[in-house]
């Protein structure tokens, strides 16, 4: 039995991307490996021994209210440093951060990646695509990864985390905000997400396991203990062509 943490659907849930398990079961089930779902609400403890872990985005006052349950439930913190996979999109991302800027403070975050949030002057909305850089835990990444952003969030790495990819479309973490013209041309805002440990986190939502099949089997593979390689492929001719679609516009 695979067991997926649905970490607080009912704060970073706003953008669908509970989307994310949903597709981390099916792919599972379609293999045939019984996989189910275990959703953890604000005030709930998150059970450290789950397989891999989702968190979603969300506005900013739910995600203070994230930020502060994580820290002082320490579930998913304990998770991490045994090495268990966790996937976070956008509020998600920030909040696993050392600290981020929402509702106008700094609010400290649970600081599983070395990424620091600040504000953007313009809202960063629309397509964002990128080039896997195959760092740390994603080395397996070939792919280009895509999804949609919507994020007032600019989030700077630091030496500790590494960029999950390139952009070539969009803006991703807008990690020169304080200076940043979202005019500016992509090379002047290159990295999207984070990978630090068994932390792999992006801006992308769509859900983004639904748009990133490759990136949906890693995570699998890592709850389940495989390499990538050793999954066995689907065939899933709609997914191949929502990919299709969404990366030509
Ligand atoms: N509230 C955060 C921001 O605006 C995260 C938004 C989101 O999760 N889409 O940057």
């Amino acid at each position: 039995m695979l067991n997926i943490g649905l970490i607080l659907p009912d704060v970073l849930g706003t953008y669908g991307d509970d989307g994310n398990a949903l597709v981390l079961r099916q792919r599972a089930r379609l293999r045939g490996i019984d996989a189910q779902i275990h959703a953890i609400k604000l005030g709930e403890a998150v059970p450290e021994t789950l397989d891999v872990y989702t968190l979603g985005g969300g506005e900013d006052t739910a995600q203070i209210l994230a930020a502060e349950h994580l820290i002082a439930d320490g579930g998913l913190t304990r998770a991490a440093h045994a090495g268990r996979p966790i996937f976070a999109i956008c509020a998600g991302l920030q909040v696993l951060g050392e600290s981020f800027r929402a509702s106008g403070r700094v609010v400290d975050g649970v600081g599983l990646l070395d990424a620091t949030t600040v504000a953007l002057e313009q809202r960063a909305i629309g397509e964002v695509a990128s080039t896997p850089t195959g760092a740390g835990i994603t080395a397996e990444l070939t792919e280009p990864l895509t999804g949609f952003e919507n994020h007032q969030g600019a989030t700077i790495l630091g030496p500790g985390a590494q960029p999950l990819g390139r952009v070539t479309r969009g803006v991703g973490n807008a990690d020169s905000a304080a200076t940043l013209d979202l005019d500016d041309a992509p090379s002047q805002r290159t990295a999207e997400g984070a990978t630090q440990g068994s932390v792999i986190a992006t801006y992308m939502h769509g859900p983004a396991l639904a748009r990133n099949p490759q990136l949906a089997d890693l995570l699998l593979a890592q709850a389940m203990g495989v390499r990538l390689q050793d999954l066995e492929p689907l065939n899933l001719p709609a997914v191949d062509r929502l990919r299709a679609e969404r990366l030509s516009v």
